[in-house]
């Protein structure tokens, strides 16, 4: 299978190698379709994440010419998986749900319904819960963590006394209070978790802040209190119900296959033309058409355009007119998670049933058990806080992050673990997102969420990262591109400067 030149690969016998197979290669990088000639499109789509991908498809198949420009080499942006002897690592977005409409709409429709893989399965010996903070620790049940993370999360997210489930009640709806919101938007999860502390055990409070920055990666002065209150809402108001939807399934086929077959019918419509290895540089209005020029000085002119880029990586490209001093401000702003996600596989079956936290960790802060590895291996993923925090690790580092990871394990079990494999990717280095999913900073949402859904002349934005519903996750970067796809599909051509924006 064809590598990407994204993501790395660990094992002792190779050491670490640049790279990853994956099926999501798209090759040759250029296609033009039979009716892309003279570079003109009707609309021309940055990005082939979710968002752009879900938009080219519902263009093409509403009759419009598209070119989608994207500055990787594969498709899917922070959604991606490779196989590597024979075991699907998915390097970015992993865990949907049939509760997540719009990707739960893109699995269906391209017969995925059956492809489902369950993480954290039980019955492995070392089926239990630890909890590390600095030299104590605690071991539990599955029953117990289930118990201690809902009520942790509860009480850090019941700001009304009620689990907002009258002041917030519609998680995908925009019409709640904004004077609420923007009072919970002035909060950090630092702050909350201060108003709270008197009532947390040690115990509690080491489950929650590493909860925590598993959700934001970031330290909690920097996530916004708004953005854990929208998660708790999409977790329908139950201690349990984000990790229920959230954490547990996931694609048997891979992240990479759904992209291919989203690609496929777009391209199955003749109308597809596409640029991988294309960054772009500068997006040009000139009113009636809009210009697009990608690193190496080629330029694409459409009448309309869908940038998905990611909110950290907006800045790097150059609007003229220049964005409005909103979108400037919320793209300075940025998105605040920087976390690390890496897979390791434990040598023999015994750890498939374990979880972990750790808090404030060594480099890591949490441990999932998954599956099993066709040897037999038990696959982890682990997530660690920002590599530049002190609790970080610098992901090529693999000294650091093995050790990170054993610091999680019982004491007496660090000496008999073995580390087969490491995979990881490092989103926060990588141009094309700098940081993983997005976890905004206090004071964004409320203030410049419906600046950043709003177009910008002809120029349209999609994008998980200021999506409603699910922001942050796959579902809200489906939702968000399928939305621009049909903005540009329902709206005359002379109107669009009546494109009217959407609200929080
Ligand atoms: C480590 C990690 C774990 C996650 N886990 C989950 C999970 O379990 N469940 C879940 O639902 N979500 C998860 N997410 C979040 C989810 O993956 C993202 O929210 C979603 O994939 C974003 O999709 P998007 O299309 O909005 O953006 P992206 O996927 O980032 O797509 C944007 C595209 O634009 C391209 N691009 C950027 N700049 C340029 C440029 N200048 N020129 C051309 N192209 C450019 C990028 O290469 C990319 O392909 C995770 C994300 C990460 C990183």
């Amino acid at each position: 299978m064809a590598a990407s030149r994204d993501g790395f690969h660990w094992t002792p016998s190779t050491g670490l190698q640049d790279g990853l197979p994956t099926i999501g290669l798209v090759q040759p990088a250029h296609f033009d379709a039979p009716c892309a000639a003279g570079h003109n499109y009707d609309v021309i789509v940055i990005g082939a994440g979710y968002a752009g991908l879900v938009a080219a498809r519902d263009l093409t198949t509403q009759g419009k010419n598209v070119l989608v420009v994207e500055g990787r080499d594969r498709l899917g942006g922070r959604t991606w998986h490779s196989t590597i002897d024979g075991f699907n690592y998915e390097m970015g977005g992993t865990w949907i749900h049939w509760h997540m409409p719009h990707i739960y709409r893109e699995v269906s429709l391209y017969g995925l319904h059956n492809d489902w893989l369950v993480t954290q399965n039980p019955g492995s010996r070392e089926d239990y819960f630890t909890v590390t903070a600095g030299s104590k620790q605690w071991a539990f049940t599955h029953e117990e963590e289930d118990t201690v993370i809902g009520r942790v999360w509860e009480k850090f997210c019941n700001v009304d006394g009620n689990d907002l489930r009258e002041t917030w009640k519609f998680a995908f709806g925009t019409g709640q209070s904004p004077e609420l919101l923007a009072q919970w938007d002035k909060v950090t999860c630092q702050e909350r978790l201060e108003q709270i502390q008197s009532e947390l055990s040690p115990l509690d409070t080491a489950v929650l802040v590493a909860f925590l920055q598993q959700m934001g990666g970031a330290s909690l002065d920097r996530m916004g209190l708004l953005n854990a209150l929208h998660w708790w809402v999409l977790g329908t108001h139950e201690p349990l119900g984000l990790n229920r939807i959230a954490l547990h399934t996931r694609l048997s086929c891979g992240h990479s296959e759904l992209h291919r077959r989203i690609f496929t019918h777009a391209r199955s419509t003749g109308r597809l033309s596409y640029r991988f290895n294309a960054a772009v540089t500068h997006i040009k209005d000139m009113g009636n058409t809009t210009t697009v020029t990608t690193r190496d000085g080629s330029t694409y002119t459409a009448s309309s355009v869908v940038c998905t880029v990611p909110l950290n990586v907006l800045s790097s490209i150059v609007f003229d007119p220049p964005l409005s001093m909103g979108k400037q401000a919320a793209a300075n702003a940025g998105q605040v998670n920087h976390c690390n996600k890496v897979h390791v596989d434990l040598r023999g079956p015994d750890y498939m049933s374990w979880t972990a936290f750790s808090s404030p960790g060594q480099g890591l802060i949490c441990a999932i058990g998954d599956r099993l590895t066709p040897h037999n291996d038990s696959h982890m993923v682990s997530f660690g806080p920002d590599p530049s925090a002190e609790n970080g690790v610098q992901l090529n580092n693999i000294d650091g992050v093995k050790s990170a990871f054993l610091a999680m394990l019982p004491a007496e079990k660090r000496q008999e673990v073995v580390i087969n494999r490491i995979v990881s990717h490092n989103w926060n280095d990588d141009e094309f997102s700098k940081g993983t999913w997005c976890y905004l900073p206090v004071g964004t949402a409320s203030k410049y969420l419906e600046e950043l859904q709003a177009p910008h002349g002809n120029v349209l934005f999609a994008s998980a990262d200021f999506s409603d519903g699910w922001r942050g996750w796959i579902d809200g970067a489906v939702q968000s591109g399928m939305q621009a796809a049909h903005r540009i599909l329902t709206q005359p051509a002379e109107s669009k400067s009546l494109w009217p924006a959407a609200s929080l």
